[in-house]
């Protein structure tokens, strides 16, 4: 049940329970789920650590008993470290959900855009029943294209952005070499979408640009990192 910490926000304790390190660097990381806890897929809570507080996105579903998170853990960061090397059972105080990248069920085709753990909101959306979305999905390498095979089975149509060297020349159907905004810019047809965009700003802000450009009738729904 939520309480109240220094009399303001209401803050839940989860238990650590799993870590899964998915490539060299990013790990998904499973928690217990407070009794009255809801959330809608994509909405996101903030995990306070000591004096920092840092947002993360559910991965899991709406309905299962645990919360999944999926985290880079970033050397110079002062709270994604913390949260790769601490123990099992430590609780940590989180906040409600919150954030409003969430389905929107539009009538227009509804076009995800991620790059790096900007997958997870999607991921969650997937694992409550999203379907019938195109999913344009950047990474350096395929490693770390998280959570890939599940995507792939659920997607209408999966881009996978790949822009390490190994991948330019890779030539498999379904993969781009290059970056999400190139692919954007270059080979996805023009017309009217419902654009969902998580990652760094830098890429928002790119795509956003190119979607007012190429894709003006269409709305965009996004979460910055
Ligand atoms: C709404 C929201 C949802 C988020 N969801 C997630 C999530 O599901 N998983 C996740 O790993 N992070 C997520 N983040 C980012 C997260 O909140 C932290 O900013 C990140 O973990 C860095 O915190 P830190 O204390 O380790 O690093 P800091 O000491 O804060 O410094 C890190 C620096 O790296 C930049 N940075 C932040 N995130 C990334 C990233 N993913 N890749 C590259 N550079 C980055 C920051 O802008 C900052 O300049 C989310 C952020 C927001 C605002």
């Amino acid at each position: 049940m939520a309480e109240k910490l220094k009399g303001e926000n209401a803050v839940n304790r989860v238990t650590l329970l799993d870590r899964v390190w998915l490539s060299e660097d990013t790990f998904q990381l499973k928690c217990t789920r407070p009794e009255e806890f809801t959330f809608l897929p994509g909405q996101h809570v903030s995990f306070s650590v000591g004096n920092f507080c840092r947002e993360y996105t559910m991965v899991s579903a709406d309905t299962d008993d645990f919360l999944l998170f999926l985290i880079k853990r970033l050397p110079e960061g002062k709270l994604s470290p913390q949260l790769a090397d601490m123990p099992l059972q430590t609780q940590i105080a989180i906040s409600p959900p919150a954030g409003y990248l969430v389905n929107r069920n539009s009538p227009d085709m509804q076009v995800f855009v991620a790059t790096g753990t900007g997958i997870a909101p999607f991921i969650s959306m997937v694992r409550s029943g999203a379907r019938d979305f195109t999913l344009i999905h950047g990474a350096r390498d395929r490693v770390e294209l998280f959570y890939e095979k599940e995507l792939q089975k659920h997607a209408a149509s999966y881009i996978r952005c790949l822009t390490t060297s190994k991948a330019v020349n890779c030539n498999l159907e379904g993969f781009y070499s290059g970056r999400v905004t190139s692919f954007l810019k270059k080979s996805f047809t023009e017309g009217r979408y419902a654009f969902y965009l998580c990652g760094v700003w830098e890429m928002i802000q790119e795509v956003t640009h190119i979607i007012d450009e190429r894709f003006p009738a269409s709305v965009i729904y996004s979460e910055g990192y």
